[in-house]
């Protein structure tokens, strides 16, 4: 379409986002009739064309010869105004240009739009009759059911916590809320926070709904995403299941989102645009007016706070479904342990493992740390080998024979002869890794069928889903895996669970540190013990008295997490204040310090805030970066997002410096 002719004095314009991080947006000469809000259109950038979204009116701060016209209109659905609305309230709240937000909206890049056409429409997406096989629910089931069913069917925004401890039955409960949107015509979304869940629980819902949910994660291949986006914009994909990412997508008719896992951290994206995808998930839910479903074993404390507060609704499910009981934890404490060098494993955890064994049970060994071992230092000078560009340690793998960096792609050979004394062959490797594990175990317990479960023995989804399988078929007798076996998996006959270091999260900066050991400690446990045979805990402690150790001993969350709230309110941490972090960060050290100077010093005065830094951050250098922070802490009224924005608006840095705003900081490297 060419744009019509238009009287020079008062031409019609329109304001157009383009996926790109600057700016609000671009004047453009509108056609005639002027295309509606959310229509995207090519449009004349520099020498290029570029897709952009008609966002509304032009601001008419524009010279009226300098404007261009927008070029073709693109045939497909306008984005939703939900989708906009959306991508403004994130770009304001996380302090990031729109275009940034669009991007992530618009799912990659530009010419997967323009790869639109016919040939893309009619795949199966269309398939959406329900073959539904749902289970006959306990009451509490039912009751809980219920209550999601008509969260839906108020077709309205709610936020509903669903807090049913390990193996209750959350994803059938959840189920039927799913079915209920489904029916109405709607789409669903369920969010999981690891890429690596998604196996699972695709064949398990796509067996309860006899349709297969679209996936949206980072490991689709290009032309998956291309298919998956049109489809999820022109409302043939139904049901989605996907990572935080998808919560950007432009549905159609968007009915309800489930957010499972809500307490991970790893929901957090720290990269690009920093965001917290549970959070936002209930900001899209209320912009889209229907519900949001939170499920969790062990809830974050924001959750809690928000159900305290009469924010979101609760929902309970108390009891293991079926004759599953919870398991029984034991401490064992270390000082007492007389175990001999180099080994990890107590005598209670070895009995455990050999007693599964022999009655055809199985085992999961846990330990939150890749590679064999966390440290490698020469035995001659005592010099430790670390990342040449980050402050970090290098972690020996024996898998790959190579020393890695765990915060870059740095890695390594393990060197002859020490870098800083010369002498050759004195490295020792200090503490344990899963690596490192399995190597004792096979020591100790040689007829063991065993397999390593981390994120970087696993390539990919299908992956994760073989050790499943093999589990299942009883080809293993053990699992030694870091966090990610811990989370939503389901093995039938696992019974014993043995933690490794159960105090490594407590250390450190983090003022969540004792409720993410919590809740990582809890999913763990509750692996364990899932169907009629009773579930058996270990956890190896330095710190028996610890409240988290004592919380888990005596399966008193409730208590533990009130202890928590008063601390945090105490010290004024979230969900009592907000807190933001700023992280400069440059090349060179003397000019990002600058730079965190300049800024600290145009820091408005106000008494509801507080400015701690800048600091170099405990992270001092990541991938050849200098970095240091400063933290704001303000009081729950304060708009640190108005505020940053006009702070960091007025300066200007050098274009080597980078200024990052991360808005709730989970993360305190
Ligand atoms: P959670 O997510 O709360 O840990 P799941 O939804 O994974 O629990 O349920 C645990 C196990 O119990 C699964 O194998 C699930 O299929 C089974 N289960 C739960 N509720 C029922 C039910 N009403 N009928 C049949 N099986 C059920
Ligand atoms: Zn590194």
């Amino acid at each position: 379409m060419n744009p019509a002719p238009t009287s020079p004095k008062n031409p019609p314009t329109v304001r157009v986002l383009l996926p790109l991080p600057l700016g609000d947006g671009y004047d453009y000469l509108s056609s005639q009739p002027a295309p509606e809000a959310g229509t995207l259109v090519e449009v004349p950038l520099g020498k290029k064309i570029g897709i952009g979204v008609v966002w509304g009116d032009g601001g008419g701060d524009v010279a009226a010869e300098k404007l261009k016209a927008i070029g073709r209109l693109i045939d497909h659905p306008p984005l939703p105004e939900a989708t906009r609305r959306f991508v403004d309230w994130v770009a304001h709240y996380t302090v990031t240009p729109p275009g940034a937000i669009l991007k992530m909206v618009l799912g990659g890049k530009l010419r997967e739009l323009k790869a639109k056409d016919a040939a893309l429409g009619g795949t199966a997406f269309g398939e959406t009759a329900l073959g539904e096989t749902p289970p006959a629910l306990s009451p509490e089931q039912r009751d809980a059911a219920n209550q999601l069913i008509a969260s839906v069917d108020a077709r309205a925004f709610s936020a509903t916590l669903l807090d049913g401890v390990t193996g209750s039955g959350k994803t059938e409960v959840y189920s039927e809320a799913i079915a209920a949107a489904l029916r109405q015509g709607r789409q669903v979304l369920v969010l999981l926070p690891e890429i690596a869940m998604t196996a699972a629980l695709i064949d398990r819902l796509t067996a309860r709904f006899g349709m297969r949910p679209i996936e949206w994660h980072s490991e689709l291949t290009e032309k998956q995403r291309r298919l998956n986006w049109h489809a999820i914009a022109r409302g043939d994909a139904r049901f989605v299941l996907g990572a935080r990412s998808a919560l950007f997508l432009p549905y159609a008719d968007l009915g309800l989102i489930v957010v499972d896992e809500e307490h991970e951290a790893s929901y957090k994206q720290e990269e690009g645009v920093i965001y917290h995808g549970r959070d936002m998930a209930v900001v899209r839910a209320s912009l889209g007016a229907i519900p949001v479903i939170l499920a969790s074993a062990t809830p974050s404390l924001e959750t809690m706070h928000n159900v305290q507060q009469g924010k979101y609704r609760h929902v309970i499910l108390r009891r293991r479904y079926g004759k599953a009981s919870m398991p029984a934890i034991k401490l064992v404490d270390l000082r007492e342990e007389k175990m001999p060098a180099q080994n990890f494993i107590s005598a209670p955890l070895i009995e455990a493992l050999q007693q599964a064994v022999a009655t055809q049970q199985q085992a999961m060994l846990f330990l939150n740390r890749r590679g064999y071992a966390p440290l490698t230092l020469c035995r001659a000078c005592g010099h430790r080998l670390q990342c040449p560009h980050c402050s970090s340690w290098l972690i020996e793998h024996k898998r790959t024979k190579k020393l890695h960096c765990h915060h870059c792609d740095y890695n390594m050979p393990l060197p002859k002869a020490c870098p800083s004394c010369r002498v050759e062959d004195k490295f020792a490797a200090c503490g344990p890794g899963i690596e490192r594990i399995a190597e004792e175990v096979k020591h100790r317990l040689p007829d063991i069928r065993f397999a390593i479960m981390a994120s970087d023995t696993l390539d990919g989804p299908k992956a994760a889903q073989v050790l499943v399988d093999q589990m299942d078929n009883r080809e293993l007798d053990l699992l030694i895996g870091t966090q990610i076996m811990a989370k939503g998996y389901h093995f039938p006959r696992l019974t014993m669970v043995g933690v490794i270091d159960a105090d490594l999260g407590l250390s450190g900066g983090d003022p969540r540190a004792a409720e993410r050991t919590f809740q990582l400690l809890q999913q763990v446990a509750g692996r364990s013990g899932r169907s009629e045979d009773a579930g058996h805990v270990f956890l190896q402690t330095y710190a028996p008295q610890h409240p988290v150790m004592q919380a888990l001993l005596k399966g008193d969350r409730d208590a533990f997490m009130k202890a928590e709230l008063r601390e945090r309110e105490s010290y004024r941490l979230p969900p009592f204040s907000r807190l933001a972090s700023i992280i400069v960060s440059g090349p060179d050290s003397r000019q990002a310090l600058d730079v965190a100077n300049q800024i600290a010093a145009a820091a408005p005065r106000l008494d509801a805030l507080r400015l701690l830094g800048p600091a170099p951050a405990p992270f001092a250098i990541l991938r050849g970066r200098h970095r240091y922070r400063l933290m704001l802490q303000a009081a729950r009224n304060v708009a640190l997002p108005v505020i940053l924005r006009d702070w960091l608006g007025a300066l200007k840095w050098p274009r080597s410096v980078k200024v990052q705003v991360d808005i709730d900081p989970y993360s305190f490297l």
